[in-house]
């Protein structure tokens, strides 16, 4: 069906507000099967975001199946945990990468409109019923797929309850830096009330991100610079690491507030995909990967509600449940503890072999296998 978004009225089968790695995700493997796509974001491709850029493995089979070429990207096959007296190593099952979020979320967004998605520049108005409006365009669509992120304006029009959460909010900072940090590895290291994961990226840069509780930006007033001295005042592991650095990025870049209050998969009849859906902790890395399969997810079930609705709403939250659930409350005990120094110092005492570093990443994504098996039955 072709589109044309110079008409003042615009027909199409799914709407998706978002473009990020789940709303691009969506678009290509439904523009894939024929189905009329408008892909809505307000930004302008290619845009940097606030994220630890490691791209998890368990995303890469269905990034494979549609052509997106990471070719670029670094290869990373370890984690390396650094407390105050300690590190622990283990070994990935399978070989993740590391790619920044301006060249990888443009990637997927031309793979998008290369497999006939229509993109939309601009900030969408839901009105009553799902009707929908942009840029003076009404969009008239079978199904509007949430795809805006963890935190928007339409979650509070739409009165999500995670909103009214004002106690259990973080944010998160990254900054990119040059400097010697060992290929192939992802380094995670620990602060009073966060952590931060360090990793190259591509063109020899290195990211450093981090999660932190807002109580402990209040003195800071917004300032990363004065709050990174003061971790690297107490943690020595964290001197060294940003004294090995010099900035390649002229400030730190901040993100909006991280609730990690349960949500529902579909909302008013709007079926959401990516961190609208469900937000496991950063810590995990596994935030862009949960978020493209459940594209991947969400794609058998939103071609059921272009002509049954109510069952395919039904099917998609259970699934989405059981794929995701587990892995969110496992990536929220992993992060109490890395966000604890003292603890976390306690722990690793008694962490004598790779097996346990591998248990756990294990529990928080999927098995490489697992997603290759469903992205075939889509890709057939
Ligand atoms: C500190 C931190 C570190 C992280 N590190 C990692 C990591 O190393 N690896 C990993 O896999 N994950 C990581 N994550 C998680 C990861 O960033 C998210 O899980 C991922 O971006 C989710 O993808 P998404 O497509 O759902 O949403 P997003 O990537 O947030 O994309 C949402 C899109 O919607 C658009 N949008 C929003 N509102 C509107 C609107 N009203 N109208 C139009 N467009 C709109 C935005 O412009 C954006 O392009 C991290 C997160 C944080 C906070």
């Amino acid at each position: 069906m072709a589109v044309s978004i110079r008409d003042s009225v615009v027909e199409v089968d799914v709407a998706i507000i978002g473009a990020g790695p789940a709303g691009s995700t969506l678009a290509a493997l439904l523009a894939k099967r024929g189905h009329a796509v408008l892909l809505i974001d307000r930004d302008t491709f290619p845009r940097d975001k606030v994220c630890g850029e490691f791209l998890s493995y368990d995303a890469l089979p269905v990034l494979e199946r549609m052509g997106v070429d990471l070719r670029g990207a670094s290869a990373i096959d370890r984690c390396r945990i650094v407390s105050r007296r300690r590190t622990y190593e283990f070994p990935f099952p399978n070989e993740a990468r590391g790619i920044s979020r301006m060249l990888f979320d443009d990637l997927l967004y031309r793979t998008a409109l290369a497999n006939g998605a229509v993109a939309l520049e601009g900030e969408p108005a839901i009105g009553d019923h799902r009707a929908l409006t942009c840029n003076g365009v009404e969009i008239r669509s079978k199904v509007i797929a949430g795809a805006w992120g963890r935190w928007g304006r339409f979650d509070q029009q739409l009165s999500r309850a995670f909103i009214r959460d004002r106690t259990h909010r973080s944010f998160g900072f990254k900054r990119h830096y040059r400097g010697r940090h060992e290929p192939g590895v992802i380094e995670l290291y620990s602060f009073a009330r966060g952590y931060l994961g360090v990793n190259d990226v591509e063109d020899g840069i290195t990211n450093i991100c981090g999660l932190v509780h807002g109580d402990r930006l209040r003195q800071h007033r917004g300032k990363w610079e004065s709050f990174v001295e003061e971790i690297r005042r107490e943690e020595q592991p964290l001197d060294a690491l940003y004294g090995r650095f010099a900035p390649a990025q002229q400030s730190f870049l901040s993100s909006d507030p991280v609730i990690f209050r349960a949500r529902s998969a579909v909302e008013q009849g709007v079926f959401m995909v990516g961190d609208a859906s469900g937000v496991i902790d950063p810590l995990t890395g596994n935030g862009m990967a949960m978020a493209i399969q459940s594209a991947l997810l969400a794609a058998p079930h939103i071609e059921k509600a272009l002509h049954d609705r109510g069952a395919a709403e039904d099917a998609y939250r259970r699934a989405h449940a059981a794929m995701f659930a587990p892995r969110i409350a496992w990536s929220r005990s992993v992060a109490r503890l890395l966000s604890h120094p003292a603890a976390l110092d306690q722990a690793l005492r008694f962490a004598r072999t790779p097996a346990i570093g591998g248990f756990l990443l294990r529990r928080t994504r999927a098995a490489r296998e697992q997603i290759e098996r469903m992205a075939d039955r889509w890709f057939v």
